[in-house]
């Protein structure tokens, strides 16, 4: 099989393609020759990627969604679709950690926010893009993280740690839905990757002081003794949306350098 452009034709979905992972996973999916249908709230940075897809030679679209609010991804999603005539890959990517602190300080309207835009936006995303997906069927990808099985040292973290595990279990309850219609679902859990997620991270003080310490050195994963990157998760991507991945589905894929077989 000719592995130069393996996507040609098709028409992949991003959200988060904007920064870290979403934007590594936009450049390359865009070299391998699909069309990207980029969705971020932050149109600013979404359209620098788009510009240095064009610069590569793709095309590329930026709807600036917030993937929380129904209305904006069933018109982004439609907007693409439209555009290009067809939806063949989704990587529903857009998260944030949101606010890390102990239960009993965790409003219930922080606990909200990160389950609309990790869990909730998930699901829209899949759901408005299915009706596309089903013409000729098509891979999904989810960004979930390794906190969604295995809970690391992260006192605070209980919000995103739910709303990942939550992102799981609904890979795996779409994949088995999905099926039937040749539409594959893939969950990835990410150990500790280089982006800006941290720096939006309201962590409060009493969360750090709850912290457990961590008996290896912080980023230090076994395998490359650093943190991933995020061109290392967009390969695993680019894999799970192309055919050489064609009998997976269901599968939740660790990418983490054996951080999490630490704990
Ligand atoms: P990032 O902050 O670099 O990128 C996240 C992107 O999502 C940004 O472009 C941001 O604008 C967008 N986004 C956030 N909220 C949005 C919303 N409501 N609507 C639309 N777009 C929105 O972070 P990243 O590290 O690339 O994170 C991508 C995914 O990877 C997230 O789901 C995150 O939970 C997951 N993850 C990251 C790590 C890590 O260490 N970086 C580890 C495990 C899992």
């Amino acid at each position: 099989m000719d592995r130069n452009r393996i996507l040609e034709g098709q028409v992949a979905i991003i959200t988060g393609g904007g920064s870290g992972i979403g934007r590594s996973t936009a450049l390359l999916l865009g070299k391998q020759g699909a069309k990207i249908g980029l969705l971020d709230r932050s149109e600013d940075e979404a359209a620098k990627v788009k510009e240095q897809i064009e610069r590569d030679g793709g095309e590329c679209i930026v709807v600036d969604t917030d993937v929380s609010l129904a209305e904006q991804v069933e018109a982004g999603v439609r907007q693409i679709a439209e555009q290009w005539g067809r939806i063949d890959i989704v990587f529903a990517n857009a998260g944030i950690n949101g606010t890390w602190t102990p239960i009993e300080d965790l409003s219930p309207e922080d606990w909200d926010q990160t389950h609309q835009i990790n869990l909730k936006g998930t699901f829209m995303t899949v759901k408005y893009a299915v009706p596309y997906l089903k013409r000729q069927g098509g891979s999904v990808i989810i960004t979930s993280s390794v906190n969604g099985t295995r809970i690391f040292s992260n006192i605070g973290a209980s919000a995103y740690s739910a709303s990942k595990a939550g992102q799981v279990a609904f890979a795996k309850m779409a994949a088995l839905e999905l099926a039937q219609d040749k539409i594959r679902v893939n969950v990835i859990c990410p150990g500790a990757i280089e982006t800006n997620i941290g720096e939006n991270t309201n962590r409060t003080e009493e969360a750090e002081e709850a912290a457990i310490p961590v008996e290896y050195p912080e980023g230090s994963q076994p395998l490359e003794g650093k943190s991933g990157s995020a061109e290392q998760v967009a390969e695993l991507v680019l894999f799970l949306a192309s055919p050489p991945s064609s009998h997976i589905t269901g599968a939740q894929i660790f990418i983490d350098g054996a951080e999490s077989l630490l704990i």
